[in-house]
């Protein structure tokens, strides 16, 4: 297994190229603060890092504090989250940072148990949180990390083998131990990324290639997939997530808020029939769930 004498050499290859080719991002600044280091934790999740960059500023521009946010409504707080998709996250970001303010003093805290049960987190978060926040030395692997250590560890693995999961936690633990583990995993993030791609590695220009138990060998046409993705539900050929998210942004634009009739037609469905009208109902319900709209006698607006 790769570890042991090579640890050292690896770990300084990685963090050299990185002090080379890091990738410049606002949550990364050396004056972000840890909420704008939180905010940013929750936008990529399901956002792409450059989408982030370019409207993070502008969400602590309108929210600069998190006692700010917690007192924010949940108009207020889609408002400024327009353009980052997935909406029902700005509701749990702002109901996170209310559990903040009234348990924490305004602190964000640095366990991970209590991270994981705030509104939104999840183990990944929570960790990544603690660790890019705080400093905490926990196993942080998102995407790229995993995809990296996998190839790094193992020839012919799937991209991201869960088989591997253990060893791929050691591998992390070894190498964060002497090191600061906010910098070794934005490193690999960044490796992730820009070289060791999905589909395509850049061998040849790999600080690690010398240590990699895949290098050279791996191209698009024997890169296997982890998993397929869940099929998204889809209506008249568009997902479901993408609908939820016009109606969200009808009604950034309608003060008094929208009608289902009026929203429909909004929608381009003028003359609707019963499939769409439950399936309509479908996306309405799935929106409310999640605490950001409200059905209030067929007037939907967002909830307060
Ligand atoms: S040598 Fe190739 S496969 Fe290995 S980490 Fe680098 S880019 Fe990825």
């Amino acid at each position: 297994m790769l570890l042991g004498k090579d640890t050292i050499r690896i770990r300084s290859a990685l963090l050299n190229w990185y002090g080379e080719n890091r990738r410049s991002y606002p949550w990364r600044n050396p004056d972000a603060t840890p909420y704008m280091v939180m905010v940013s934790e929750i936008m990529l999740q399901q956002t792409q890092a450059s989408r982030v960059a370019e409207l993070l500023p502008h969400f602590i521009n309108r929210f600069p504090t998190i006692q700010a946010l917690s007192d924010a409504s949940t108009a207020e707080v889609i408002m400024a989250w327009r353009g980052l998709g997935y909406n029902n996250r700005a509701v749990r970001l702002r109901d996170a940072a209310r559990i903040i303010v009234r348990d924490f003093d305004g602190s964000i805290p640095s366990d991970e148990f209590e991270l994981r049960k705030l509104p939104g987190f999840g183990n990944y978060t929570a960790a990544a949180v603690a660790t890019f926040v705080h400093g905490v030395k926990t196993v942080v692997i998102d995407v790229n990390i995993r995809r990296v250590g996998t190839r790094l560890l193992t020839k012919d693995a799937t991209d991201g083998e869960t088989s591997l999961d253990d060893t791929l936690t050691q591998l992390v633990r070894t190498f964060i131990q002497d090191a600061d583990p906010s910098e070794w995993y934005q490193a690999m993030m960044d490796l992730g990324s820009t070289i060791c791609k999905a589909r395509k590695a850049e061998c040849s220009v790999c600080p690690l290639q010398h240590y990699c138990a895949s290098a050279h060998s791996i191209t698009a046409s024997n890169v296997k997939p982890r998993e397929l993705k869940r099929r998204e539900q889809t209506f008249m050929g568009r997902p479901n997530r993408l609908w939820r998210g016009a109606l969200v942004e009808l009604l950034r634009s309608s003060s008094n808020g929208l009608t289902k009739n009026q929203a429909l037609g909004a929608l381009q469905f003028n003359t609707a029939d019963q499939t769409t009208c439950e399936w309509f109902e479908g996306i309405v319900d799935a929106l409310a769930r999640d605490g950001v709209i409200v059905d209030a006698r067929g007037r939907l607006r967002f909830a307060d």
